[in-house]
């Protein structure tokens, strides 16, 4: 196995689950492992959700729900986003639950459940103010009586998502809140309808931590799960409100210094030459670049640093495809193949967690896990 790898503690993992079920009290949780689970391998990390009491996994696309499946999951698994007439069938074949709203994906998933022989359970999505899939909350009793109605699909449950739950300021605050009056409108005009909603639920990371009275019947958790605090909501701010729950980062990501090189004052290092040495230095050479997920734009400031034996070491010069270095100094003391963490909990010898990167280049820890590539192994322990 190359030296590159991504270490997945699932014993960590169990660890947040168990936090968050301890937050959530009886609620069901629906444990999103979408995009490989976030960059952490979906087949151990959904195992992993199932033995902690997860009632639901949820993925991304049909063929995210199929790999599951196949490694033998049995929960009800939730489809996220939509998907094509062509993935119906292997929609159904795998028992995954959409979520639907509108009336052509309504019909094409009725005729794919006649199709095969089912009854599909499917919940209706309701777009409350995030903008992206779901009906208006004064569709939704309309909608959930053709469901009801239909010879083919039974409803399920029905479910809503936050645009901006992982903010503390003002403004997201009100327009959380009137996403959720706005879900409690539509769930309430199903009731009134005489139509069971099913499973309510509508909460992710965000809300699920922030936001007591939009548990409802089931939670979202991703990112949670993963060790990282969404947005605002971070451990500090939950523990200034008296609900904190302790995170730790799941991944690690590492790597083995394969050369060290003596530079005089002069040389210069990598594409561009964008860093010359000021003085004699010894560089380290990392087998990790861009195409692992460590990113060019990560080293652009000259300010990204690696944990070689509890100590920073600065990356110098562009991050290349495949490799890049390091600046160890003059008598480091470090050796031939000793470990490089480029980040993960302060337990894996990490100086640096996915959050402290994504607060330094402009994004969210989501991004920096689910980047890495399909070429690091996962090594789960
Ligand atoms: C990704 C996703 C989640 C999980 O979000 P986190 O922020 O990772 O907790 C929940 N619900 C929906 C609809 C999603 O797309």
């Amino acid at each position: 196995m190359r030296a590159t790898r991504a270490i997945i503690h699932l014993d960590i993992l169990r660890n947040n689950l168990k936090a968050i079920r301890s937050v959530i009290g009886n609620r069901k949780m629906c444990v999103s492992v979408k995009a490989d689970a976030y960059g952490h391998g979906a087949v151990e990390c959904a195992k992993a959700a199932v033995e902690c009491g997860a009632d639901f996994l949820a993925v991304a696309c049909v063929s995210e729900g199929e790999e599951l499946r196949r490694a033998g999951i049995d929960k009800p698994i939730l489809l996220l986003s939509l998907c094509i007439v062509e993935e119906m069938d292997s929609l159904i074949q795998n028992r995954l639950t959409p979520l639907v709203f509108s009336e052509p994906y309504i019909r094409e998933l009725e005729k794919a459940a006649e199709r095969n022989g089912v009854r599909l359970c499917v919940h209706l999505a309701v777009d409350t103010g995030m903008g992206r899939i779901g009906c208006l909350s004064t569709e939704a009793a309309q909608i959930a009586e053709r469901i009801a109605h239909s010879a083919h699909l039974t409803l399920g449950g029905m479910c809503t998502h936050f645009a901006a739950a992982d903010s503390t300021s003002e403004e997201d605050r009100a327009y959380t809140n009137q996403q959720i009056a706005a879900f409690n409108d539509a769930v309430n005009a199903v009731r009134r309808a005489g139509i069971d909603p099913g499973i309510v639920h509508s909460s992710s990371s965000g809300a699920l931590l922030d936001k007591e009275e939009a548990r409802f019947d089931m939670v979202r958790p991703g990112i949670i799960a993963y060790g990282y605090y969404p947005g605002d909501i971070t451990e500090a701010y939950l523990l200034r409100k008296g609900t904190s729950v302790h995170l730790e980062p799941v991944m690690s990501l590492e790597t083995r210094i394969v050369a060290i090189r003596h530079f005089s004052a002069g040389m210069s290092i990598s594409y561009g030459h964008t860093w010359t040495a000021e003085k004699d230095t010894d560089i380290g050479v990392l087998p990790i670049g861009y195409a692992d997920g460590l990113f060019r734009r990560f080293a652009k400031d000259g300010d990204f640093t690696v944990a070689v034996n509890g100590k920073a070491y600065p990356v110098r010069g562009r991050i290349c495809m495949d490799q890049c270095m390091i600046d160890l100094g003059t008598n480091s003391g470090v050796r031939l193949y000793d470990t490089a963490v480029i980040f993960g909990s302060t337990a894996s010898g990490a100086l640096q967690s996915a959050q402290d990167i994504a607060d330094k280049t402009g994004t969210i820890s989501y991004e920096i896990t689910s980047a890495i590539t399909k070429r690091v192994p996962r090594v789960f322990i």
